[in-house]
């Protein structure tokens, strides 16, 4: 029995010829992660611990981005620690903020060519699965393994089995990479894909755009999968090649085995997805737009590390061109890094965002687990492009989230209810 993608590289990380599920494997590491919320009590473990210098300084990335630019002393007191370690063990990628390669950091780490096909990646953050879009092993582990690992170089997996999701046909308008996930989400349910990997395959694949596949990859977790994973084509390769200092290589028989074992497969044709959206209080509550009564809302966020790309900010502007919020709402737009909201400035975007009456913020994590930016009171409602709508994590635990993708994320602003962009009246 061949092996998935998943299992050809935690095998070629643990110097084995082939494993299977359920096998535990030490696995080295191509890169690690931090936050600022997660690498504190990680520096305290390492230092308890004994260790004394980490394993590698190149390979291991901290972003100062869930409370920062700091929003209060507790949070200045761990950027603080962060950046302390950084500095005495003199890390490569730490990124302050302000600086052009900064921001969240789901966004950045691609961004900045720090992700490869085939690398084996770990992040003290549960949406490390991310960069499974560009073919990469990567999930998210707890803060004890993070410190652990930091000074190992390597770190221990139970090899997990696979659901296969075949994509065919096309995304139809105003549809994208979000609503397949959720679509995805809602069709298995949060614990679908428990400590699986979810591979996507088949033509679809092709029709989705490298932020498509970060979004979906992103939102893996979110049905519990241990990572999600895009094979290598040539959008992947283009990507490489615009975010990759220097030169980079791409490992061979990157694919999975012909006769490789998966516990099931879940075909979705793209053609026949609407705009989505998840109701409170599971990312798997999931109605397409059109299908249910009007909810009024009191707030839209468009950013994060779902959906705060480029393309992103760009669906969202064609959006609110010429429109105007509605009364009574606050729509707050976070550009997922600095060289976004620089593009955005360049593009014009920024001021897009500002006529219609958008607050337009620094990238950060901020309003995405209710840490600032955009706190929610009581009672009060918000579609948001982020990926988690749990009780209580945008602010008040009476306070709902509605997951959805930016146009409907945009529309709603614009229409004070939870609106797809087919409902706008024509601009004069
Ligand atoms: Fe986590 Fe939200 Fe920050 Fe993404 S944007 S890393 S989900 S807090």
């Amino acid at each position: 029995m061949g092996m998935t993608l998943t299992q050809k590289i935690l095998a070629r990380h643990a110097g084995q010829e082939s494993c299977r599920q359920g096998d535990l494997i030490e696995a080295s590491l191509d890169l690690l992660l931090g936050n600022d919320i997660t690498t504190p009590p990680a520096i305290d473990v390492f230092y308890q611990a004994g260790f004394e210098k980490v394993f590698d300084t190149a390979k291991i990335a901290l972003v100062p981005d869930h409370f920062a630019p700091n929003k209060d002393i507790k949070s200045a007191e761990q950027c603080k620690k962060m950046r302390q370690f950084a500095k005495d063990q003199k890390i490569v990628h730490y990124f302050e903020q302000g600086r052009e390669d900064m921001g969240v950091e789901h966004v950045i780490l691609p961004d900045n060519g720090l992700v490869l096909p085939g690398d084996c990646i770990i992040g003290a953050d549960s949406h490390t699965c991310t960069y499974g879009a560009l073919g990469a092993f990567s999930t998210g582990v707890g803060s004890t393994d993070l410190a652990c690992a930091m000074a190992a170089g390597t770190t221990w997996f139970r090899v997990p089995s696979a659901i296969r999701v075949e994509l065919k046909g096309k995304l139809p308008r105003y549809c994208s990479g979000k609503d397949v996930i959720l679509y995805l989400i809602g069709k298995i349910g949060v614990d679908g894909a428990l400590y699986r990997s979810l591979e996507f395959s088949g033509e679809g694949v092709a029709e989705l755009s490298m932020t498509d596949r970060l979004t979906i990859c992103n939102m893996a977790i979110e049905c519990g999968a241990k990572n999600g994973i895009f094979p290598v084509d040539e959008k992947t390769i283009a990507y490489l090649k615009e975010h990759v200092k220097g030169e980079f290589t791409i490992p061979e028989d990157l694919q999975a085995d012909a006769d490789a074992d998966y516990d099931e497969t879940v075909t979705i044709d793209l053609s026949e997805l609407s705009p989505m959206v998840s109701f409170p209080h599971l990312p798997s509550n999931t109605h397409a737009v059109g299908t249910f009564d009007r909810v009024d809302i009191d707030q839209v966020v468009i950013g994060s590390c779902t959906n705060g790309r480029i393309e992103d900010m760009r669906k969202a502007a064609a959006v609110l061109r010429g429109r105007q919020v509605a009364d009574g709402i606050r729509a707050i737009v976070l550009p997922g890094s600095q060289r976004v909201y620089k593009q955005c400035l360049e593009e014009g975007l920024l001021s897009i965002f500002i006529d219609a009456g958008c607050v337009v913020s620094a990238p950060t994590c901020g309003p995405c687990l209710g840490g600032h930016m955009g706190v929610l009171a009581k009672g009060e409602r918000c579609v948001s492009t982020t990926n988690r709508n749990f009780v209580g994590r945008m602010g008040h635990k009476e306070s709902e989230v509605y997951l959805a993708g930016v146009e409907v994320a945009a529309a709603s602003a614009v229409m004070g209810y939870i609106a797809s962009p087919e409902e706008l009246a024509p601009i004069s």
